[in-house]
């Protein structure tokens, strides 16, 4: 028995010890073991919000309940605008009123943003860009401006406005101008539709829509100097719609026809060797009144118009978008439009 109770005393000695070993490791092992799972189980409720916000999966995101994942919802996307804007009003009254003011026009168009407007409710079926080519007709272009903004914002349209100045007093070149338009505006944004718009030409009707179709569009059938018939046949000037693929296959205009007259023709003559058809609206839509107005000095008739029209299938391919060489004096982000001053050369 003495012999036993010695062994038994040792055993129980050496157990205790076992234990205070055991104890220490035990304890360390359950820390390790806690703030890894902790750190585990982070992991994957991170990855989990992750993939729910990759879905824009709302109600499972509303359903985490957190206010980071509220933050994180998408709003809902907006629908593609009607065909048929229910904002059209028809003809409209114009006025002209010589006691107009910048300030007012601004004041009226307070959701044009440096020119540029987009529908609130809807996304707009095309982005059209407005191109003005310009020299000393301020008060014309103020007229349209107060008539076209409302216009295009009437018919739920993503567009831009952008008048193309001509420096210096070297000869006119409405053509070249447009071409710079045309080059400058796609640098901001890649525009679906362009709109070649004299300034003196206000529309009448707002259901003449200022958006491109399948062919390019003539939209000056009438104006009231001409008693509101077609100029002549194949006349596709004062206001034209191409798409930007339209106005690209065709080179754009010419650059070569320097003061009055030609360079719409010039492009007619461009679109039917494309084998591309100029329609037009109705002509009790397609209607303007111009801003009347005798010739400008520096925008003389040219007189070697017929001459360049002959030319025109055999040098559309070199003279037009891609031989359009100019500089640029300045670009004004303006409240109504985007302003370039542009040096085009000299005839
Ligand atoms: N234009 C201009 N300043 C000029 C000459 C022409 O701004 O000195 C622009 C303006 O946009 C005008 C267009 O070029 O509407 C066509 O010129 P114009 O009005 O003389 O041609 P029309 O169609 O009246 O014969
Ligand atoms: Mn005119």
């Amino acid at each position: 028995m003495g012999f036993c109770s010695a062994a038994c005393c040792k055993l129980s000695r050496r157990v205790k010890y076992l234990f205070l070993l055991l104890l220490p490791l035990s304890v360390l092992a359950w820390i390790c073991l806690f703030s890894g799972g902790s750190v585990k189980s982070f992991t994957v409720f991170s990855a989990a919000t992750q993939a729910l916000i990759k879905k824009e999966n709302t109600q499972d995101l509303a359903n985490l309940g957190t206010s980071v994942a509220v933050r994180l919802m998408t709003p809902t996307p907006r629908t593609e605008c009607p065909k048929k804007s229910p904002l059209l009003q028809g003809a409209v009254k114009l006025n002209f009123e010589p006691s107009l003011k910048v300030k007012d026009v601004e004041g009226e168009n307070k959701r044009v943003v440096e020119g540029r407007y987009q529908p609130l409710s809807c996304t707009a079926r095309q982005s059209v860009a407005i191109l003005i080519p310009h020299r000393n007709r301020e008060r014309h272009l103020l007229y349209l401006l107060h008539h076209l903004h409302p216009f295009l914002q009437r018919q739920q349209l993503h567009y831009a406005v952008y008048v193309i100045q001509q420096a210096g007093d070297a000869t006119f070149n409405r053509a070249k101008l447009l071409n710079v338009g045309y080059l400058e505006a796609l640098k901001d944004y890649t525009w679906d539709c362009f709109i070649f718009h004299d300034v003196d030409l206000v529309p009448e009707n707002d259901r003449n829509l200022y958006v491109c179709d399948s062919q390019p569009k003539h939209l000056v059938v009438g104006r009231n100097a001409t008693g509101y018939k077609l100029h002549y046949k194949g006349y596709f000037g004062g206001v034209s719609a191409m798409s930007r693929e339209q106005f690209g296959k065709v080179n754009g205009f010419a650059n070569t026809y320097w003061g009055w007259g030609g360079e719409d023709d010039d492009l007619r003559i461009r679109v039917e060797l494309q084998k591309m058809k100029i329609v037009r609206p109705p002509a009790d839509i397609a209607r303007y009144t111009m801003v009347f107005h005798k010739r400008d000095s520096g925008n003389e008739v040219n007189k070697d118009r017929m001459k360049l029209l002959r030319r025109t299938p055999l040098v559309w391919k070199k003279d037009g978008l891609n031989s359009c060489k100019y500089q640029i004096l300045s670009v004004e982000r303006l409240p109504l439009y985007i302003n370039v001053t542009v040096d085009l050369g000299k005839p």
